[in-house]
C-alpha cells in the first residue's frame, strides 16, 4: 500500500535523490562559472545513510528512485549507491540522470549494479553549441556513451534537452535524424527560472508550444497518458523509433501530475523542486533503529505539499540552481 499520498490525492511513489551538489560541467543556465562549494559544507549523505533513507521511503510505497545531482558520476561510490538502491526491498526501478561524460567508461558497470533507466543531458546535437552551453567540447564522448548504453538493455534511455532561445531551439531537424533509428525518448524541457539565473532566463526562456505544434504538423501523435507518467507529454511517429516528450513547467496543469518527492545531497526533504523549505531527515538516518521516526517524519510532511509551484510569479523557492536539489 502506498502511504506517500498528499492532501490533493496525488500518489508520490517516485523519489529523486541528489547524491552530490558538485558538477564538472558549466551549463550556462545552471552553473555558468562552475561549481563552487560553500565554505564549511557538511559531507554529502553517505552510503549507509542513503540505504536507511531508501528503506524508509520504500516502506511507505516509493517504487522508483532516481539518483541525480549535481553530477552523480563525480561521486566515486556511485556504483555502490546504485547497488544499494537496487537492493532496497520494494524498489522496482533505479534511474540515473547524468551529463554522460563517464557513460562510455561506466555504463556497463552501472547496468550490472542494477541501474534500469538512464537520462542523459544533451541540450543540442551541434558540437560547438554543446561546448558553448556546457563549457565542454564533449558532445562526441557523450553520444558514444549513449550508443553503448543502447546496446546494454536499459529499460529506458531518455535524453534531456533544455530549450534555449537562440542556442538550442533550432535543432528539430537534427533531432529527427537522430531519433529515426534510435529507441530513445528525447525530452524538450522549458528553461526554468531559478534563484541564480533571472537575467539568463529573460534572454533564453522559450515556450515549447511552437515545437509541439511543429511535431503535430509533421505527423507526430500524442501518446495516451499513463497513470504514473509524470509531467511529460509524449509523442510518437510511425517512421521513427525514438519518441519526443515535452516538459513544460509553465503550462497550466503541470503540477497536477506530480508524482515525486526530492531529497537533497545532505538529506533535506523537499516537497517540490521550487519549494521554500525542506526538513532535514539526516538526524534520523544515523542508526537502523530510527526507522519509525524517519517514516513518521516523512509522512507528517506530506500535508504541506502545495498544489503547484509559483514559478509564474517568479518565485523560485530555495532553488538557487538545479544542482542544489537535483533536476
Ligand atoms: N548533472 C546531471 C545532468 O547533467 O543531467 C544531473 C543534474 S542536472 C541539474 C538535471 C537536469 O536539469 C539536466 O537535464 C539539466 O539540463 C536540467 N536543468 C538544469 N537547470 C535547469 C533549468 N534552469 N531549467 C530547466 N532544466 C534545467
Amino acid at each position: 500500500m502506498i502511504e506517500l499520498v498528499d492532501r490533493f490525492g496525488r500518489a508520490l511513489p517516485y523519489l529523486r535523490l541528489s547524491v552530490i551538489e558538485a558538477c564538472n560541467f558549466r551549463c550556462s543556465y545552471c552553473l555558468p562559472h562552475g561549481y563552487k562549494a560553500a565554505p564549511e559544507r557538511p559531507p554529502y549523505l553517505e552510503r549507509d545513510e542513503i540505504a536507511r533513507l531508501l528503506l524508509g521511503f520504500a516502506a511507505l510505497g516509493m517504487r522508483k528512485v532516481r539518483l541525480t545531482g549535481g553530477e552523480p558520476s563525480v561521486r566515486r561510490d556511485l556504483t555502490d549507491l546504485i547497488a544499494v538502491a537496487a537492493a532496497t526491498p520494494g524498489v522496482e526501478k533505479v534511474a540515473l540522470t547524468t551529463n554522460g561524460c563517464l557513460l562510455k567508461q561506466r555504463a556497463q558497470t552501472w547496468r550490472h549494479a542494477g541501474l534500469s533507466a538512464l537520462n542523459v543531458s544533451v541540450d543540442t546535437l551541434d558540437r560547438l553549441r554543446f561546448a558553448e552551453v556546457t563549457g565542454h567540447d564533449r558532445l562526441e564522448t557523450v553520444l558514444d556513451g549513449i550508443e553503448l548504453a543502447l546496446s546494454l538493455g536499459f529499460n529506458s534511455v531518455k535524453l534531456n534537452a533544455v530549450l534555449l532561445r537562440g542556442l538550442t531551439d533550432d535543432q528539430l531537424p537534427a533531432w529527427f535524424n537522430y531519433l529515426r533509428d534510435r529507441p530513445v525518448s528525447l525530452r524538450f524541457i522549458e528553461l526554468m527560472q531559478t534563484g541564480d539565473n533571472p537575467d539568463y532566463f529573460q534572454r533564453h526562456h522559450v515556450r515549447a508550444d511552437p515545437i509541439e505544434q511543429s511535431l503535430i504538423v509533421q505527423g507526430w501523435q500524442p501518446l495516451p497518458r499513463v497513470v504514473d507518467a509524470g509531467p511529460a507529454r509524449e509523442y510518437m511517429h510511425p517512421d521513427y523509433r525514438g519518441r519526443i516528450g515535452i516538459i513544460a513547467p509553465y503550462s497550466r496543469d503541470f503540477c497536477a501530475g506530480c508524482n515525486r518527492l526530492r531529497v537533497t545531497a545532505w538529506g533535506d526533504l523537499r516537497l517540490c523542486l521550487f519549494g521554500g523549505f525542506g526538513i532535514p531527515l539526516r538526524p534520523w538516518l544515523q542508526r537502523d533503529d530510527q526507522y519509525e521516526v524517519l517514516t513518521s517524519a516523512i509522512k507528517a510532511q506530506l500535508v504541506l505539499k502545495q498544489a503547484g509551484h509559483s514559478l509564474h510569479a517568479g518565485k523560485t523557492g530555495l532553488t538557487r540552481h538545479l544542482a542544489t536539489v537535483g533536476g
